[in-house]
C-alpha cells in the first residue's frame, strides 16, 4: 500500500489505484508461471505423438523462454526499491508480457489443431477455452485481460472461420461471443476490485491525515503549554508555573520524605536602576539576571521562576537548607560579576540582589504557606542587612550547619 502519502484528489488515488493493480498483476505470476510451464509440458509431451514431434518442441521451447523471461521480469520487479518503480513502464511491460503469452498459446494450439487428428480438436479448444478463463485473474487491469483473451482465442477463431465448415464457423461464432461474454465478466470483476482498492486506500490517507493532523495538534499543544508557563520577558517559569509544580513538589516531598528548599531573590535597588536607566535597560537587565540565576542551577529538577516584578524564586527538590544556602551564595556571586553598572546602588557599583533562604522536610509544622512566609522574611532580613546578601530563616527551629 501506498506508504504515508496522502490521496487529496481523483487523479491521485486513481494513480495509486493502479499502482496497486500493477503490483498485484506482478505478484501473481509466479503462479502462473508454475502453472503454464507444467501445462505446456503435459501438451507438449501429449501432442510431441501427434504433430510433427520437432514442431512442439519448438514450441515448448519458446514458451518456456517466455515464462523463463517473465520470471526474471518478476525478480526485476521485486528488487527494486518502491520509490524507484517506473510503474507506467511496468504497466506497458505486463501488457506486453499478456499479449506474447496469449500469442504462445493461442497461435501454438491453433497450429496442433491443424495437425491433430480431428477427435483432438475438441480437446484443444476446450483447452483454449480454459485457459482464457483462467486469465480471468489479470482482470486487476481490464486491458491487460482483454488483449491476453483475445490473443489466445483470435487464432483459432481464424482459423475455425475459414475452414469452411458450418460446424466450425458456429464454433468460431460461440468462442467470438464466449471472448466478449469473458471481457463483460472481466469489467464487472474490475469494477468491484477497483472500489474495494479506492476505498482501502482513501481510509489508509484518511489515516494518515489524521495521524499528521494528531503530531501538529500535539506539536502545537506542547507549543501552547510551554508559552503559558513562561514569563514572556525573562524566558524563566512564570508564577502560575511556579504555583502548580510547588503543589507537586511539597506532596512528593512529604510521601518520599525528602528535604524541599527555596531561595527568595530580589533584585536591589531596581526602582533607582528603573529610573535612571529606563524601562527598556531594566528589562534588559532582569533578563540577564534570570538567566544568570538558571546557569546557576545544577540540576534538572532544580526551577527558577519569575515570581513577580524584580523578584524571582528557586525551587530545590530533595535539598536541604545547607545545600540551598551555598547555592544561593554561589547565585549572588555570580550575578554580581555580571558586572551591569548600576549608577545609584548603595549596595555595589553593580546590580546585585538579595536571596532568602529557607527549607526543610515537609511536615505539619512546615507547610507551603510557611515555606513562604520564611523565605520572605530572610529576604527581608537581607534586605535590611544591607542588601547583596544571603539571608536564611529555619522553619520549625531546624539548626542550619553552613557549608564549607
Ligand atoms: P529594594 O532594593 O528594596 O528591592 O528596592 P527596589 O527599588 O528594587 O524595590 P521596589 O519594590 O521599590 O521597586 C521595584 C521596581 O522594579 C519597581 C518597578 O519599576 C521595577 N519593575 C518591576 N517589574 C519590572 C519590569 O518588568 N520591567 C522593568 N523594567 N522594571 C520592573
Ligand atoms: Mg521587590
Ligand atoms: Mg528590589
Amino acid at each position: 500500500m501506498q506508504g504515508n502519502k496522502l490521496l487529496t484528489d481523483d487523479k491521485s488515488i486513481r494513480q495509486a489505484v493502479m499502482v496497486e493493480q500493477i503490483k498485484m498483476l506482478i505478484a501473481q505470476s509466479p503462479t502462473g508461471i508454475v502453472m503454464g510451464f507444467l501445462l505446456a509440458s503435459f501438451i507438449a509431451l501429449v501432442f510431441g505423438e501427434l504433430v510433427p514431434g520437432r514442431f512442439v518442441f519448438a514450441w515448448w521451447c519458446i514458451i518456456s523462454t517466455f515464462f523463463f523471461c517473465q520470471y526474471l521480469m518478476y525478480l526485476t520487479f521485486t528488487k527494486q526499491r518502491a520509490d524507484q518503480v517506473n510503474h507506467r513502464r511496468w504497466y506497458y511491460m505486463v501488457l506486453a508480457a499478456a499479449a506474447i503469452s496469449g500469442l504462445c498459446w493461442g497461435v501454438g494450439l491453433t497450429l496442433m489443431l491443424r495437425e491433430a487428428p480431428p477427435q483432438f480438436h475438441i480437446f484443444l479448444i476446450i483447452l483454449l477455452i480454459s485457459l482464457a478463463a483462467a486469465g480471468i485473474t489479470m482482470a486487476i487491469r481490464t486491458p491487460v485481460y482483454y488483449t491476453f483473451a483475445a490473443c489466445i482465442l483470435m487464432p483459432v477463431i481464424t482459423w475455425l472461420a475459414v475452414q469452411e465448415e458450418i460446424i466450425k464457423f458456429i464454433l468460431g461464432m460461440f468462442l467470438i461471443i464466449f471472448m466478449v461474454a469473458m471481457w463483460l465478466f472481466a469489467y464487472q470483476v474490475n469494477r468491484a476490485l477497483f472500489t474495494s482498492l479506492r476505498l482501502q486506500l482513501e481510509n489508509q490517507s484518511l489515516a494518515n491525515s489524521l495521524k499528521q493532523s494528531n503530531a501538529r495538534l500535539q506539536v502545537l499543544n506542547e507549543e501552547l503549554t510551554q508559552l503559558s508557563a513562561t514569563d514572556s520577558l525573562t524566558q524563566v517559569a512564570n508564577r502560575r508555573y511556579f504555583d502548580n509544580r510547588i503543589l507537586s513538589e511539597f506532596s512528593r516531598a512529604s510521601r518520599e520524605h525528602t528535604a524541599l528548599s527555596i531561595i527568595m531573590i530580589d533584585v536591589d535597588f531596581f526602582k533607582v536602576y528603573n529610573d535612571k536607566l529606563g524601562h527598556i535597560a531594566g528589562d534588559e537587565c532582569l533578563r540577564q539576571v534570570a538567566l544568570c540565576i538558571r546557569n546557576s542551577l545544577k540540576r534538572p529538577t532544580d526551577l527558577v521562576a519569575r515570581f513577580g516584578g524584580e523578584e524571582f524564586v528557586v525551587l530545590l527538590p530533595s535539598t536541604a537548607p545547607e545545600g540551598a544556602l551555598s547555592l544561593a551564595e554561589e547565585i549572588r556571586e555570580n550575578v554580581e560579576s555580571i558586572n551591569i553598572e548600576h549608577p545609584d546602588s548603595k549596595a555595589s557599583k553593580y546590580v546585585t540582589i538579595s536571596l532568602g533562604v529557607t527549607g526543610g522536610y515537609p511536615s505539619r509544622d512546615y507547610t507551603k504557606e510557611m515555606m513562604l512566609k520564611k523565605a520572605d522574611e530572610a529576604l527581608y532580613n537581607a534586605k535590611a542587612d544591607g542588601r547583596n546578601r544571603v539571608h536564611y530563616e529555619p522553619v520549625a527551629n531546624r539548626p542550619i550547619q553552613r557549608q564549607a
